[in-house]
């Protein structure tokens, strides 16, 4: 289900034996650990063992202290205060040992368990097709690899752990008060169905709440990361005060919601300890009635109360236990939907991959967004590039020349119609061979966080130094690079802040350069540079051009004189195309029109 923002709705699904289903995955990820994780729950069983002898032996210490009706009757106390303090010793160093093994063996299953998961759900991401990422928004994918894999690490960590000791303290803890007091435990028990009807009334009113919560701290952190992503806008739109106020209002909600939640868990709290207390006041009365008769010693009776601590413990805990595991639940089923989306197939090209000469044919091709199917936005397309041929790309904004190279790029599928690389069908290279042996100069250069070596790098990982030096004196990057005090070595910020367009553009090309493919695909800037930049600019060009297939989306009419052809895209048809001089010579054409629009500094 999707909300129209594209994010698919936070599942409500009640926490059921098939929902219980959803679990599996992670018992995949943690097959690997599966020893370490046994090994855990064994310790921590058995510790909870030595942890209900403490009240067991307590007891005893008791009775071996204050002889009581019971005890005298019997004959005296079964053991010294000194014996039964020794065996209490022992059965805590033995519980503490315990303790240490099972907890760090849960954490290092869970640590290893998620990380794996962290690691396969960030490969399957990145390698989802474009159309997945049309769909769904930034925030929402960097929440499901914060927010829900916490989550999923809380389960492994510390839910899983809990469950398993509390439970431990519940059967044992109940055993133990039978054994004891049969009468009094029937006292206890009676109780508690109030307290639990109480508890699961309140309990999913307070899940609702949080829930909603929950969500509603999701939409503000999605207007966190988009706002600064695009500070730039903000900025410049001076609308620092409208996102304030967005994130403010949505903080308030978020507010709201959280304070009614925590009104109702104190609501629960203040009622579930007044029942506990109460219900072990009504204990002790009965525990003490039974002591005046001699049914009870004291030392039992001292057994009974700890040992229902421990019960009534266990029990509000697993209040608790219940609304992690159904957060946890949402959270696993959209990690398994993320995982179930379908990867574009074979991304990597293999050293004996062939190498293409870069021939580009487009056989009446169309093709619609798979997100917008009413809108045709490219029909009809024929074109063909020879190896080595500059093939230019123009027309009026939306005409859909970025969708063509996306085509080239292989990002979608078309619609109908073929895309030809070396005279052969596309589907018959897998993705990463085309890939490989293309290259794309962007309108906007994203740099990453990194050096500029890095970022040069990029373009051939496992490129050689002498390579990227290479690759950046072609480019014309290494008058710069070389000028700044770190070098090569100078980090440039996420986007690259530090450094201008123009340098910017000149890294991509080096990038490029690094890459030699066959097709190069160069979506010229549109913001001006001054013209030293831009001679240098255009010479790096010039110079990774050179040989290549290149298909280059042009908005300076002036930069494109020299392509061999030139295509004129108008709503998603080829208007016309030819060189530069046949096109300006058609007093009618489109391209005469956009020629006459611009002033051309060439002239
Ligand atoms: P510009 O010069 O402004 O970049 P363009 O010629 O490159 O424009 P395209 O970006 O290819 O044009 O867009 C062509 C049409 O396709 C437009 O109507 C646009 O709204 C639509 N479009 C572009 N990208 C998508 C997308 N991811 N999903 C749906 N529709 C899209």
């Amino acid at each position: 289900m999707e909300s129209d923002a594209g994010i698919p709705e936070k599942p409500t699904r009640r926490l059921s034996l098939s929902a219980l289903g959803d679990f599996r995955i992670l018992g995949e990820y943690l097959r690997p650990h599966r020893g370490r994780f046994t090994a855990a729950i064994v310790a921590s069983s058995v510790s909870m063992a030595f942890g209900l002898l403490f009240p067991f032996l307590a007891g005893f210490l008791i009775d071996a202290a204050v002889p009581s009706a019971k005890t005298t009757a019997a004959g005296g106390p079964a053991l010294t205060v000194g014996g039964t303090a020794l065996l209490l010793t022992l059965t805590l160093a033995v519980q503490a040992v315990l303790m240490f093994f099972s907890s760090y063996w849960f954490q290092q299953a869970g640590e290893c368990t998620v990380v794996r998961l962290r690691e396969t759900l960030y490969r399957h991401l990145i390698s989802l097709p474009m159309e997945f990422f049309g769909k769904h928004r930034v925030g929402e994918l960097t929440s499901r690899l914060s927010t829900d894999l916490s989550l999923i690490h809380d389960l492994l960590i510390h839910v899983t752990p809990q469950i398993i000791r509390q439970t431990a303290l519940l059967v044992g803890g109940a055993v133990i008060i039978t054994l004891t007091s049969f009468r009094l435990s029937l006292v206890m028990v009676g109780s508690f169905p109030v307290l639990v009807l109480v508890a699961i009334l309140f309990g999913k009113r307070i899940r609702k709440a949080s829930r909603l919560a929950q969500d509603q701290l999701a939409e503000s952190t999605t207007t966190v990361v988009e706002t600064l992503q695009g500070i730039v806008n903000v900025k410049a739109f001076s609308n620092e005060g409208f996102e304030s106020g967005r994130y403010g209002g949505q903080l308030r909600d978020y507010l709201a919601t959280a304070l009614r939640s925590a009104r109702l868990r104190a609501a629960l709290i203040s009622f579930v300890i007044l029942g506990i207390i109460g219900s072990l006041v009504l204990v002790l009365w009965y525990g003490a009635r039974l002591m005046q008769t001699g049914e009870l010693s004291a030392g039992e009776m001292a057994r009974f109360v700890f040992c229902t601590m421990f019960v009534g413990g266990a029990v509000s805990s697993f209040a608790e236990v219940f609304s992690l595991l159904q957060r946890t639940l949402g959270a696993t089923e959209r990690v398994r939907e993320l995982l179930n989306e379908p990867q574009e197939p074979e991304l990597t090209a293999t050293p004996d991959s062939p190498r293409l000469r870069g021939e580009v044919e487009l056989r009446d091709l169309s093709f619609r967004y798979p997100s917008r199917p009413d809108l045709p936005v490219l029909q009809g397309i024929t074109m063909k590039a020879h190896a080595g041929e500059k093939i230019a790309l123009v027309g009026p904004s939306g005409a859909g020349k970025s969708t063509l190279v996306s085509l080239l790029l292989r990002f979608y599928e078309p619609e109908s119609g073929e895309l030809l690389f070396d005279n052969r069908p596309a589907s018959a290279y897998t993705l990463g061979e085309t890939r490989s042996c293309m290259a794309l100069v962007p309108q906007e250069v994203l740099l990453f966080g990194g050096s500029i070596r890095d970022n040069i790098a990029y373009g051939r990982p496992g490129a050689s130094e002498e390579e990227i030096l290479e690759a950046a004196r072609r480019a014309n990057c290494h008058e710069f690079a070389s000028r700044l005090p770190e070098g090569y070595d100078t980090l440039v910020g996420e986007r690259g802040v530090q450094l201008s367009g123009g340098q910017r553009q000149r890294v991509a090309i080096a990038r490029a350069l690094l890459r030699d493919p066959a097709i190069l695909i160069l979506d010229e800037a549109t913001s001006s540079l001054d013209s030293e930049s831009e001679s240098l600019i255009q010479q790096a060009l010039a110079t990774l051009l050179e040989g290549r297939t290149s298909f280059i989306i042009a908005h300076r009419l002036s930069t494109i004189r020299n392509a061999d052809r030139i295509y004129v895209l108008e709503g998603g048809r080829i208007a016309e195309s030819g060189t530069h001089a046949e096109l300006t010579a058609r007093p009618e054409g489109v391209y005469r029109r956009l020629h006459d629009l611009q002033v051309d500094p060439g002239q």
